[in-house]
């Protein structure tokens, strides 16, 4: 996966989005963590999907902060990662994510070495535009 992002794609195609296919298959719906403030490329992200027709993929965390996120554990006394305690705010497979360093960007431990626009693993490939979707 170091040698090019074709490559890399393919491990994450084999390792993350095959399983999870078959993990939904069937499903009506699947939730996610996925929060607009992540990434420019999930900047636009819905809290309701409605993009794939199999199932409908809900997001209800879209508009939180960072601190939204820490602030809801802190009142709630959740359990976390504690890489997070040690720089690792997006937290991925471990031969592809690095602690952060102050000012970078929260994805910047993801797939380090790549260019910033091919940072995802296509789970979450976009396949809606905002009229598309109710937010
Ligand atoms: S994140 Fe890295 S190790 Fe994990 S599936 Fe993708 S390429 Fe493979």
């Amino acid at each position: 996966m170091y040698k090019s992002i074709t490559l890399r794609k393919a491990c994450c195609g084999i390792r993350k989005m095959e399983p999870l296919e078959r993990a939904l298959a069937g499903k009506k719906a699947w939730i996610t963590g996925l929060r607009r403030e992540q990434s420019g490329a999930r900047s636009d992200v819905p809290l309701r999907d409605l993009s794939d027709p199999r199932r409908v993929k809900l997001n209800p965390l879209a508009d939180w902060t960072w601190g939204d996120v820490w602030h809801y554990i802190s009142v709630n006394q959740l359990a976390y990662n504690p890489l997070h305690d040690q720089f690792f705010p997006s937290i991925g497979c471990a031969p592809c994510t690095r602690a952060i360093s102050q000012g970078e960007d929260f994805r910047a431990g993801r797939w380090w070495w790549e260019d910033e626009a091919a940072k995802e693993c296509g789970l979450h490939a976009k396949t809606v535009s905002p009229e598309e979707s109710t937010t």
